[in-house]
């Protein structure tokens, strides 16, 4: 039997594939198995998070049983994508992609950049728990990013801003970098997000072989602020 997850899943493929965004009226409140989530290629993941991104910026987020959903994952998770996301309080990844339990890892630090840790949760994630898809998630205003263009210097926070500082270089920005420009902390919001994807790929073998064979992709998208929509690098 076809479930609602699964005629989901298939209407998504057919909406990716015929480039039309199209927002999904049904309420789908099945959790992920091992089943489902072994149906999910990373193009259908990514697809899944386009429209829950829709409906979240539409006013159309699903209303599901959480408690119901509870019971449903307690036993096992099988989420279907993974998400480097801020700290930002504006910015939590399962409501801007309008996903409930089960459904996506989200591993969130200031800045949204990854380390060592982060690529162990990621590898986690893909390999061992099977997700398909890696989102970098960086949103505008970002206080961390801001930070790293002042250079501001605080406790354990100036060894944190220092995961961003690279980015700026590269950006060969002309003066003293400040957040008073807008232009180039979003610039730096920006180049932060994709040099996150280039490290996922060239620091971690596990991922980097998983997206060879066509097993993982990994993207990275800005988060508006002001109006909820995403908008994909890649
Ligand atoms: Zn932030």
């Amino acid at each position: 039997m076809l479930s609602r997850r699964l005629a989901l899943q298939s209407l998504a493929t057919v909406t990716a594939a015929s480039g039309v965004m199209q927002v999904q009226a049904e309420q789908n409140c099945d959790v992920f198995t091992s089943a489902t989530q072994g149906t999910v290629t990373p193009d259908t993941a990514l697809q899944m998070l386009k429209e829950g991104n829709d409906r979240f910026i539409q006013g159309k987020t699903r209303n599901c049983d959480l408690l119901k959903q509870l019971k449903d994952t307690a036993k096992q998770q099988a989420p279907f994508a993974v998400v480097v996301g801020c700290i930002d309080s504006r910015v939590p990844p399962e409501m801007v992609f309008d996903q409930r339990l089960g459904d996506i890892f989200a591993a969130r630090i200031a800045g949204n950049f990854v380390n060592t840790d982060i690529l162990g949760s990621l590898e986690f994630a893909t390999q061992l728990a099977g997700a398909k898809l890696i989102v970098v998630l960086g949103h505008t205003e970002c206080g961390a990013i801001k930070g790293a263009a002042d250079n501001a210097k605080l406790g354990n926070l100036t060894a944190m801003l220092e995961n961003i500082r690279p980015s700026l270089k590269k950006l060969n920005y002309k003066g003293v970098p400040s957040s008073k420009d807008k232009e180039l902390v979003q610039k730096l919001a920006d180049q932060n997000a994709k040099d996150a994807v280039d490290k996922i790929m060239t620091k971690s073998q596990v991922i980097s072989n998983l997206a060879a064979v066509g097993k993982v992709k990994v993207v990275s998208a800005m988060h508006d602020i002001g109006t909820g929509k995403i908008t994909w690098f890649s």
